[in-house]
């Protein structure tokens, strides 16, 4: 459901926890994408369409438009001589937004493993083990977010906290939680930094750290204070978002709102 801009201009998408679901918020120069995505177990298209109404920054410029995902994936995304990329291969949910990304990396896959004549089935195999084993990892990466947070104000929230997860995540979740170690699987798609923000987001807070200390630890308050100031002071050099665009690549009117 796009909306009018609230004028603020801010240069990121931001995703908000809701009762059933969560909502996006991504700024366009000319108005605001809206979406909220939500379990259908525990609210109904009337209630999640009148909680995005109720959480715009700015008018309504159009009727909320529903789009319905089974999550999952295909047994073997690779078979005989099809090869189901995208959408057809399989879908998680939006929150981390994965989907490019994996039609990306399979095209680069299959162009790297491209098949004669002979159709050779190791080939299939392996093309098919590594599409898996990355779909696990956006999965463990997705799940971790609801199963850590600790919000009370829904049935959703309530149930991801309690529920089942696959023995992956339990072992990051756990050694982040004794030794805020980070595990790196085969075929990750997410770097360390994600994990990090999102570990302690979700307050999964270390008891012990056994990193090597670094030559700046004897002192890392003062030296994170100087990070910090010479940071803003980079930054305060720079244009805002704002005048960088306007000044760089301002959208014409039309075209926003055909493409926005
Ligand atoms: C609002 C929104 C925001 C998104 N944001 C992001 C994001 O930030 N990052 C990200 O990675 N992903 C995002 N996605 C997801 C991403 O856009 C999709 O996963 C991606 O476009 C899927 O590409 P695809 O080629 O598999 O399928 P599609 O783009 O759906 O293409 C399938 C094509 O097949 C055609 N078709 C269907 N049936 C037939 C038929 N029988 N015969 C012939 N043609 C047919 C359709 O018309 C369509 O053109 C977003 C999706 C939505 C809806």
């Amino acid at each position: 459901m796009p909306c009018a801009s609230a004028g603020d201009f801010l240069p990121y998408t931001r995703s908000t926890a809701r009762a059933a679901g969560w909502q996006w918020r991504i700024p366009l120069q000319h108005r605001i994408g809206n979406g909220y995505v939500y379990s259908s177990n525990y609210i109904d298209e009337a209630g999640a369409a009148a909680t995005l109404l109720a959480n715009l920054d700015g008018k309504a410029l159009a009727e909320p438009r529903t789009l319905r995902f089974v999550t999952g994936r295909r047994r073997q995304v690779w078979n005989r001589n099809v090869v189901a990329i995208g959408l057809s291969s399989g879908f998680l949910e939006p929150l981390e937004s994965t989907s490019l990304h994996l039609i990306q990396a399979s095209i680069l896959r299959l162009l790297a493993m491209f098949p004669d004549r002979s159709f050779d089935p190791a080939v299939r195999d392996e093309y098919n083990r590594i599409a898996n084993s990355e779909l696990e990892r956006v999965r463990d990466f997705l799940i971790l977010h609801y199963h850590r947070n600790r919000r009370g104000d829904g049935e959703l929230w309530r149930y991801c906290a309690s529920m089942s997860i696959p023995d992956t995540l339990s072992e990051s979740i756990e050694h982040f939680h004794r030794n805020a170690r980070i595990v790196q699987r085969e075929h990750e798609v997410f770097v360390r930094a994600s994990w990090l923000a999102v570990q302690v987001g979700q307050l999964n807070l270390p008891e012990a750290c056994d990193q090597p200390p670094q030559a700046h630890a004897t002192d890392s308050v003062a030296w994170l204070a100087k990070m910090r100031a010479t940071l803003h002071a980079e930054a305060s050099r720079l244009p805002t978002h704002q005048q960088y665009i306007e000044s760089n690549c301002r959208a014409e009117e039309s075209h926003a709102r055909t493409n926005a």
